[in-house]
């Protein structure tokens, strides 16, 4: 079975087959606090936890960013529509014959381990002609014969330093490190955002500045679809119309979602959104109390300088 091909049956533009190796050097960071808490569900030990396995098939969805980038982040759009399309690919798999289990390991380690694609200093995972506009699913397999892998000879560096990416980031970009404390990225799934970061959030679901800002990324944009503008309006979520913006986003999004759509209304200066915002103060208890506190003194202070 040709594994690249049935990927792309599935929306998927590439897809690598990497032998089930350990990677020693991921677990040591992760142990030491060097990534942030999404990390922690991920396998220290794949050989271990995947014994039977004898492959990992790392699948990458590529993605078109938005010409607005003031809406939503593209990168979860794809994540969520990826998710579903590997969910169907292992049943394919099953069907088939093999034994194909959702892989809970770092994609992005294994094939820079392997040889594939680029590291930036953005801290992404650059591969041409993607760049990287992409989102990576993966699964462990047990082929009927083991993967044969030789790590390419040349792993082209791709960044060239250029620090545009930091000039454009909020601080998690310092003189080469990168702290995922300070990325507001990194506040977008489980951890509470923190207050200094709430005037900066611009859209939903992510912050892609050092992305846009990397001369090595495509230039392609394209317009924000009418319905992702109208699922994304952050008045009508706040309102309790967010099931367009769920099934875009995935499932478990609801609360983050309306967190969200309440920094925005205060970011966007969407000042006709106050009395729907005091009016979920009232009735959401302290779900959202820290969203909220921030947003409606934005907007009052914001109306009383346009009296
Ligand atoms: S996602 Fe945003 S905050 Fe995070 S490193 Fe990039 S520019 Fe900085
Ligand atoms: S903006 Fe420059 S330094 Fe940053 S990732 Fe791109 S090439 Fe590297």
């Amino acid at each position: 079975m040709n594994l690249q091909l049935l990927g792309r049956e599935y929306g998927f533009s590439e897809t690598f087959l990497l032998p089930n190796a350990p990677y020693e050097d991921w677990a040591r960071h992760h142990k030491g606090g060097a990534f942030h808490s999404n990390t922690d569900a991920l396998t220290d030990d794949p050989i271990g936890t995947y014994p039977w396995a004898n492959a990992c098939m790392i699948c990458v969805r590529a993605y078109e960013p938005f010409e607005d980038p003031d809406i939503v982040d593209a990168y979860y759009l794809a994540s969520n529509s990826a998710y579903h399309a590997m969910k169907q690919l292992l049943d394919r798999l099953k069907q088939e014959g093999i034994r194909a289990e959702r892989a809970d390991t770092p994609f992005r380690t294994q094939l820079l381990q392997a040889g594939i694609g680029s590291c930036m200093d953005n801290r992404l995972w650059y591969y041409p002609p993607y760049g990287t506009y992409v989102h990576l699913e993966g699964a462990m397999l047990q082929l009927p014969e083991p993967v044969e892998y030789s790590r390419p000879q040349h792993n082209e560096q791709i960044c060239d330093h250029c620090s545009l990416c930091e000039k454009a980031c909020f601080g998690a970009l310092h003189e080469g490190s990168f702290d995922w404390k300070k990325c507001i990225r990194a506040y977008m799934e489980n951890l509470p955002m923190p207050e200094e970061f709430l005037p900066k959030q611009n859209a939903f679901l992510g912050c892609s500045r050092c992305q846009r800002a990397c001369p090595k990324n495509p230039l392609k944009r394209i317009p924000v679809p009418d319905h992702v503008r109208k699922a994304f309006d952050p008045l009508r979520i706040i309102q309790g119309e967010y099931s367009e913006a769920i099934q875009l986003a995935g499932k478990n999004m609801k609360n983050k979602l309306i967190r969200q759509a309440i920094i925005l209304c205060a970011n966007n200066n969407l000042t006709e959104t106050l009395p729907h915002l005091l009016k979920l103060k009232e009735t959401s208890g302290e779900k959202y109390a820290k969203e909220l506190q921030y947003a409606i003194l934005c907007l009052q202070n914001k109306k009383n300088v346009i009296k």
